[in-house]
């Protein structure tokens, strides 16, 4: 009998990643299969809900809503702050896609990570919503290999060896 996928389970899949437009925004195809533990939060809940009781060979197909996904967008992670408050010498770093470290607009004495998306008029518009935040994710999953993991990997909460990691 094959091993299904549940938890504590090392797991090995393929995916392929698309929004509502069929835009590919992630893909393993002609990489390594991502390997996982199964039941560690590793993957986003919707993904790790559609591959529980699967088997190595199983493809299926899942939409994943953004709050099963990486989260909906929280409008006070969006800021805006005048360029002056950065230092002059990265000032003419600063343009869309560039990060940078900030407080937390939420979470007082946190830090948070920014991407930004525009500078105009002496203005930075920049987000700390992770990318994919909002967006609902159209998941084609094919599963690999499932194998039980070893307990220094459940130890570790992460899987060893290839695909997994080194140490
Ligand atoms: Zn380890």
């Amino acid at each position: 009998m094959s091993t299904i996928i549940e938890q504590d389970r090392a797991v090995r899949i393929h995916y392929h990643l698309t929004d509502a437009d069929q835009q590919v925004i992630d893909s393993s195809e002609g990489r390594e299969p991502l390997s996982y533990l199964h039941g560690h939060g590793t993957l986003v809940p919707g993904v790790e809900a559609a591959l529980a009781g699967l088997k190595a060979g199983d493809e299926v197909d899942a939409v994943v809503a953004p709050e099963d996904g990486y989260g909906v967008r929280d409008p006070e992670l969006d800021i805006r702050v005048p360029i002056d408050v950065f230092e002059e010498s990265v000032r003419d770093k600063l343009g869309a896609g560039a990060t940078f470290e900030g407080p937390h607009p939420t979470h007082d004495g946190q830090s948070a990570r920014f991407s930004i998306i525009e500078v105009a008029d002496g203005q930075v518009m920049a987000t700390a919503n992770h990318p994919l935040a909002g967006v609902t994710l159209h998941f084609k999953l094919q599963v690999v290999d499932v194998r039980e993991a070893t307990a220094e990997e459940l130890a570790h909460g992460h899987i060893h060896g290839p695909g997994g990691h080194h140490h």
